[in-house]
């Protein structure tokens, strides 16, 4: 029994072993490493995680409570304007954060900082694949009336092997996905959470809850 059990085992390893050589070779020929053809694609799309299990604990800082804080940026345009208060230029910074160059209030820069070498550590390839669609911009939220928080710096949009996901189709990017757990660690907030209709799954920023901790830390 034994020995029918041990040849039955060595046969079935065989076969596994045969066709993995053969599925190698076949990727060879083709001209894709093993690497290749077992990556993430990091930009695949997911339905977002429901509203309810996300950005706990963490709330969207509306305008009226960013002009209380910082003030405001500048003058309220569809596209990007000068940031004309010198006040919030004063915290303004250009920074390499590892994958990516970006400007943006200086307690966000090195937020993001840490994110990035914590995503570089962990998953190496999505790291490599992190680009952006902009940081600092001083303008209206799309399709509404009053600041975006781009206007401060204190947000980021994310693009994932150069492309942008679509906003308010309810879907986002395995990347981003992947992505939000380091940001929501430091008390991002992202706006796949937003209503339906305004899912901005490329979209992290700085939560309400860190802007008042900045300000009692007298770091804006
Ligand atoms: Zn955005």
């Amino acid at each position: 029994m034994n020995a029918k059990f041990t040849k039955w085992s060595f046969i079935n390893s065989d076969r596994i072993t045969t066709a993995a050589i053969s599925i190698t070779s076949l990727l060879v020929l083709a001209g894709i490493s093993v690497e290749q053809a077992l990556a993430v694609d990091y930009t695949r799309l997911i339905s977002t995680p429901s509203r309810a299990t996300i950005n706990q604990n963490l709330t969207s800082p509306d305008a009226d409570l960013m002009i209380k804080l910082l003030g405001k940026p500048g003058r309220l345009t569809e596209n990007c304007s000068d940031l004309t208060n010198p006040q919030i230029k004063r915290l303004i910074v250009t920074r390499n954060v590892g994958p990516l160059k970006a400007t943006g209030l200086k307690p966000a820069i090195a937020a993001l900082d840490r994110i990035f070498a914590q995503v570089k550590r962990d998953k190496p390839e999505l790291y490599r694949q992190i680009g952006t669609a902009g940081m600092l911009c001083v303008r209206k939220v799309r399709g509404g009336s009053n600041f975006s928080n781009h206007s401060w710096g204190t947000a980021i949009d994310i693009k994932i092997n150069r492309k942008l996901d679509k906003r308010g189709d309810g879907k986002t990017q395995v990347g981003l996905n992947e992505l939000y757990p380091y940001f929501h660690r430091e008390g991002f907030y992202w706006g796949a959470g937003y209503s339906r209709a305004r899912e901005d799954s490329m979209h992290f920023e700085a939560s309400e809850e860190l802007m008042r901790r900045w300000k009692a830390e007298n770091r804006i």
